[in-house]
């Protein structure tokens, strides 16, 4: 099967673990299904274990590499960046580095964020063009300048000075749905009355492929936004993180998410624990989430706990106001240093998948796929 979409990449994810057994998915609770018909899933222990590595649930496949760093004993944003390096160089994957969706000019614009544990160091990008590894850029940025975090331009000409490779991030997928959504969104993007439909000039850009004019649809009428966070536990207990992501399709130019930002899209403290986010940044880095998180766990509460605290934090923005809160979706994760984790989602679902949301796992055995709990117990079919 062609996996060129990520909401594709996460039904495959989930379907392929449940397909290979519930013992491989775990979580807090059972799943609830309305219409009475998915697996039921057994409760985990809430006990940790050292090392460990956990990520959103489209790092699944690249937990591996970075569990392979903390078996040999290596650094743990290492790790955490070796993982997330396999996601940013995914075409497939429309969220993250090489093949996110672009702004509004077509221009893919990262953002990602680092912060090791053992050294109380942080390092951050904004806004980077042509630069797809931008995770390993912000480390880049931790050990080689005495500055945390550089934008645009002048974090564009230190990579390449720093050998990093200079490079068009759009797929012909990107590009083909940015074209789309320029389409749907400007007379000037399509043709004259005196044409044909310009929605058959939109199928036409897909080679009439239903499923892809479907998703590009949606992602028109629903900005996406996709990131991936990565935390990472060695043996001894130091911990490291890391959050890259291209953002909010089809944003202003220079807009900036909460991924890039220490304290909200990231935060490690080494006595504590990390903590990451996806989802609506400009949520987050209003309640500072992952700093949020850090303080809740250093005062006894469970990661999952913390994770719910700071989205009560953002329902309370709203009063409570589902209506409001139904115009996006958040989910925050969090590791500690006994290696315990633990996420929550502000709804139930993932986007427009009717499951449960979930993260991914690997604890030195296997990659797996553990439940996020729901502030919200709806789907909520927007966000
Ligand atoms: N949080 C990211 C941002 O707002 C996007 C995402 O995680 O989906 O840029």
């Amino acid at each position: 099967m062609e996996r060129w979409s990520r909401r594709k990449f996460f039904l495959a994810s989930l379907l392929s673990s449940l397909a290979a057994g519930a013992g491989k998915v775990f979580g807090s609770s059972p799943p609830v299904d309305a219409a009475g018909g998915a697996p039921s899933i057994p409760i985990a222990s809430a006990q940790g274990t050292r090392p460990i590595i956990i990520s959103s649930a489209n790092g699944l496949h690249a937990l591996d590499k970075g569990m392979e760093v903390l078996k040999k004993g290596g650094d743990t944003l290492d790790a955490a960046i070796a993982a997330v390096t396999v996601v940013e160089d995914d075409p497939n994957d429309d969220s993250v580095g090489y093949g996110g969706l672009p702004n509004e000019e077509g221009e893919v614009e990262l953002d990602a964020s680092v912060m090791h544990g053992p050294t109380h160091r942080a390092g951050a990008v904004g806004g980077v063009r042509r630069i797809k590894n931008v995770a390993r850029l912000a480390q880049t940025v931790m050990q080689k300048t005495n500055h945390v975090m550089m934008v645009g331009e002048g974090a564009h000409r230190f990579a390449v000075d720093e050998g990093f490779e200079d490079m068009s991030l759009l797929t012909e997928h990107s590009r083909k749905i940015w074209l789309a959504w320029k389409a749907a969104s400007s007379v000037n993007w399509r043709p004259g009355i005196d044409s044909p439909e310009w929605r058959e000039h939109v199928a036409a850009i897909f080679g009439g492929d239903k499923e892809k004019i479907a998703y590009a649809e949606r992602v028109i009428a629903h900005p996406p936004t996709g990131t991936i966070p990565c935390m990472a536990l060695n043996e001894k207990g130091d911990i490291s993180a890391t959050t890259t992501t291209s953002g909010l399709a089809w944003k202003i130019p220079g807009r900036v998410g909460d991924s890039p930002i220490i304290g909200a899209g990231c935060f490690v403290d080494n006595e504590v624990g990390a903590a990451g986010s996806t989802g609506k940044g400009e949520e987050n880095i209003k309640i500072c989430g992952g700093h949020t998180i850090i303080e809740m766990m250093r005062r006894g509460k469970s990661p999952e706990e913390a994770c719910l605290e700071a989205l009560a934090r953002i329902a309370r923005n709203y009063n409570n106001d589902k209506k409001k809160l139904a115009t996006f979706h958040i989910f925050f994760y969090a590791l500690n240093k006994d290696g315990v984790h633990g996420a929550a989602s502000l709804w139930r679902n993932h986007y427009e998948e009717p499951q449960h949301s979930v993260y991914a796992v690997h604890d030195g055995t296997e990659a797996r796929l553990a439940e996020c709990k729901p502030f919200f117990d709806e789907i909520n079919a927007h966000g």
